[in-house]
């Protein structure tokens, strides 16, 4: 039976590697991939998914607009997509219809929560509505598990408020374990202390 999957971590947690490697594996079996990312992520221009241990691939983009089901191409197999933290409440009920109307499964890799330690809402719906969690988990600099997605200024100082949306990779962003972040936060401390 097809499912819904909702594989979830930190940042520098391997997502975008992970979602590739899973693209690969279906794709050796002979099985058309449908290779999806939602628009807001533009790190890497428009349609180009890359992974920091260099793999990467071509996807479709999803606009915030945009109805899966009717973008949805025929005669595919699976749907893998990245940065499913972006995907809009709506999309997520999209994918669900998929899954258990055309029996395909979905695969979705992103962030749980945001700077602020807040669900995003991609990532809310499909906590409500997956088949399957789980997490890929990584490390803090600290050796504990990473679970808050640390924002930083120029600085190094973490930030506390700000849009939920800010995209940028590792000179903003740091996965790290909470007591971590949040002795940043209440000691103000650089990240480069
Ligand atoms: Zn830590």
């Amino acid at each position: 039976m097809a499912k819904l999957y909702f594989k979830f971590g930190a940042m520098d947690s391997s997502k975008t590697a992970n979602a590739l490697m899973t693209r690969f594996n279906y794709m050796e079996k002979g099985k058309k991939v449908w290779l999806i990312k939602p628009a807001t992520d533009n790190r890497d221009g428009t349609t180009i998914l890359k992974s920091r241990i260099g793999l990467q691939a071509e996807a479709d983009v999803i606009a915030a607009t945009d109805s899966i089901i009717e973008r949805c191409p025929e005669g595919i197999d699976v749907i893998i997509c990245d940065e499913c933290q972006f995907l809009t409440p709506e999309q997520v009920d999209d994918l669900r219809v998929i899954v258990s109307e055309k029996h395909i499964p979905v695969l979705c890799f992103g962030l749980r929560a945001d700077f602020q330690t807040h669900l995003f809402p991609g990532s809310r719906r499909l906590f409500e509505l997956a088949d399957s969690i789980t997490e890929i988990k990584s490390i803090c600099r600290c050796g504990a598990k990473a679970t808050v997605n640390a924002r930083f200024d120029e600085k190094g100082y973490v930030c506390v408020d700000g849009d939920q949306v800010v995209i940028g990779g590792n000179d903003v962003y740091e996965g790290v374990c909470w007591s971590c972040w949040h002795d940043m936060v209440v000691n103000h401390k650089s990240r480069y202390e």
